[in-house]
């Protein structure tokens, strides 16, 4: 059995920082996730954004490859995951709140925490990086209004579309929620593929992906057993 057997593993952070509190679980440590990164090229695997390991699951080549993502946009990020993604040559995938961009985490209690800006995005999709839509408020999507829905989906794509000279390619469901019209919704955008968090009955791999969760506690060779173990 290898890391990559059945569905290429698909990797889903959220902030990189050291912090005093995290009641959401959202935070790896710098060294923690420098660590992880550290395993992944030790394994053998080759970071990737989702489009690419879209791509690459639809020619059937995926061998090689591990998907990261970031979700929410969090502006730590740049300063203790980019880093390491550039040291080792890895590609990912950063999901932006559209309507949030250089504002904070409004949607989660305090402590509230700073996103990236308009330019960092540009920055970041300027290196190669893939930029994806993470809605415009970071809605709950399952079981909304149609017209919030449509706005959530497609006016955060013509937002990046805007900002960055081309549409995004690919849409992260906010807390996983997600449900056949925010499939269909997705899917009429535009994008290509979509990521959940879990694995959600009924529903295509293509637009709602499920994700391995990456947490502080997966020391490099937990994470490594978390790949192997994956689906088991
Ligand atoms: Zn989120």
């Amino acid at each position: 059995m290898t890391a990559c057997a059945g569905r290429p593993p698909l990797l889903m952070y959220h902030a990189v920082g050291t912090v005093a509190e995290d009641p959401f679980d959202l935070y790896v440590t710098p060294q923690r996730f420098a660590e992880q990164m550290a395993a992944l090229a030790a394994l053998g695997l080759r970071g990737v954004s989702m489009a690419e390991l879209g791509d690459a699951a639809a020619r059937g080549s995926t061998a090689g490859l591990v998907g990261i993502t970031f979700d929410d946009g969090y502006h730590e990020v740049l300063t203790h995951a980019l880093p390491e993604l550039r040291r080792h040559g890895f590609g990912a995938t950063f999901y932006a709140v559209t309507g949030l961009l250089g504002g904070v985490n409004a949607w989660d209690p305090p402590p509230r925490r700073e996103l990236m800006t308009a330019d960092d995005l540009r920055m970041l999709a300027g290196e190669g990086y893939e930029i994806g839509s993470h809605t415009v408020t970071h809605a709950r999507l399952a079981g909304c209004d149609p017209a919030v829905l449509r706005r959530e989906v497609s006016a955060s794509r013509r937002a990046l579309a805007d900002l960055l000279g081309k549409p995004p390619r690919t849409f992260c469901y906010p807390y996983g929620s997600v449900d056949g019209a925010a499939v269909r919704a997705v899917r009429e955008a535009g994008y290509a593929y979509a990521c959940a968090v879990n694995r959600a009955p009924g529903l295509a791999d293509t637009y709602a992906r499920p994700r391995v969760g990456v947490t502080d506690r997966d020391f490099g060779a937990r994470l490594a057993a978390k790949l192997f173990l994956r689906g088991r």
